[in-house]
């Protein structure tokens, strides 16, 4: 009799978005006018830089020619995008990366997802709540958590973020050994100073623990104060992953590209205490599991450090980030507490309310989607999350609509 990996029974049933969906479109069949505007999913909604699509178009061409055409590519990514990477978002911030670090990939999502496979099943996992889903289920779905109980898994070292750490988590009380940390956050907005990673990378290294940092939303930092990348942190190649994306920062979520930092320096041990390259695991799975991204999509990737695409790229963050300002303003000026929407597409309102019943009202008066907090871990209860993926018009529209049901 073949058996299930009965893990994923330990799976919450319900899932957020589809919770949402429904929700919505019950709101509609009932209220078809005016359309509901939706700020929840973190869908970005412009269309890619005009760099990009010159260079897909090439690449495609390349394709249709016996002798340009391109059959399978380096598992890791092709050079010439490794280096660009390495120069552009590395280097250039006096982080010491090279092009042979890095690991290019379809998605940020798989590799946050993938990782935790190379490390023991009884490794002790640290994870932020609130938190994005894909690091907490990934674990889940791996047997290293118990049952699901009054919104946690057993199991878990949760890192509760709250009003009073601005959602940025103390570090742990008791020993873990892979620790999640996403910085600017999903879903809080929230940042970290360099001060403060710092003493996460020193934790990391008097536990001989590894920090896996996702820095997904990286291109919306406007602080020239804060860290971009781990590795601007003293220490952190002895100690850290990271994982990158192009999805929000040049609109590639449907095109799928991304990257990941595993630095040769970075070691795991065996139950016995004998270092090994945490690096030369990784590309073992990725070679193996893995044949990698396409060569159009790549030079696609290439061309946003290109100088015209570079610009382009700012333009499209700018774009988004206006957004964030006019909610941010607009929140805040009705009296709602809010974190994020300064580096990060994502403003997190203190609503003083149960983020579901909060959610109702928005929709119900404002036709307006969120995503409530709570869905993202038992600390986000109270909270909403607002996206600023969306037209400028249509932001604008949600804000007056929002500020009339709020007034009223
Ligand atoms: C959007 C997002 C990513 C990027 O995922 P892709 O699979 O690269 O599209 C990664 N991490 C977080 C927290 C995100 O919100």
């Amino acid at each position: 009799m073949i058996r299930i990996n009965d893990n994923y029974l330990k799976l919450k049933a319900s899932y957020l978005f589809s919770d949402i969906a429904k929700r919505v479109t019950a709101h509609q069949q009932r209220h078809p006018d005016p359309a509901v505007i939706r700020l929840g999913i973190g869908d970005v909604t412009r269309a890619l830089p005009e760099a990009c699509i010159a260079a897909f178009h090439k690449a495609v061409d390349e394709m249709a020619a016996d002798g340009s055409f391109r059959g399978y590519g380096p598992e890791q990514g092709y050079g010439f995008l490794r280096e660009a990477i390495a120069a552009n978002d590395f280097k250039a911030r006096g982080a010491d990366i090279h092009a042979d670090e890095i690991f290019v990939s379809d998605g940020a999502k798989c590799d946050t997802g993938n990782i935790q496979e190379i490390f023991d099943n009884g490794a002790r996992i640290a994870i932020p709540d609130p938190v994005y889903p894909v690091y907490l289920d990934t674990n889940v779905m791996a047997g290293r958590t118990g049952p699901y109980r009054n919104g946690r898994y057993d199991g878990i070292v949760y890192l509760d973020g709250h009003a009073e750490n601005g959602f940025i988590p103390d570090l742990p009380r008791e020993p873990v050994d892979l620790i999640y940390l996403c910085f600017p956050n999903n879903p809080t907005g929230a940042t970290i100073t360099a001060d403060r990673l710092k003493a996460w990378v020193d934790y990391a290294a008097a536990n001989k623990a590894i920090i896996l940092y996702d820095a997904a939303y990286e291109a919306f930092i406007r602080d020239d104060s804060l860290p971009h990348s781990i590795y601007e942190i003293e220490g952190a190649r002895q100690v850290a992953i990271e994982f990158r994306s192009f999805s929000k920062t040049a609109g590639f979520t449907g095109t799928r590209c991304a990257y990941t930092v595993v630095p040769t320096s970075l070691m795991a041990f065996t139950a016995s205490g004998d270092a090994h390259s945490v690096h030369n695991l990784w590309s073992r799975r990725h070679s193996t599991k893995f044949n990698g991204v396409s060569y159009p999509v790549q030079r696609a990737a290439e061309a946003i450090y290109s100088d015209a695409g570079r610009r382009q790229a700012a333009d499209l963050v700018g774009y988004y980030m206006a957004n964030a300002d006019l909610i941010r303003k607009e929140m805040q000026a009705l009296g709602y507490p809010c974190i994020g929407g300064e580096n990060s597409p994502y403003i997190w309102v203190s609503t003083g309310k149960e983020s579901w019943a909060f959610f109702d009202m928005l929709l119900e008066k404002a036709g307006v989607v969120c995503t409530p907090g709570a869905g993202f871990g038992t600390c986000g209860e109270g909270y909403i999350r607002i996206s600023a993926f969306n037209s400028h018009e249509n932001v604008a529209t949600a804000m007056t609509r929002i500020r009339c049901a709020l007034k009223s």
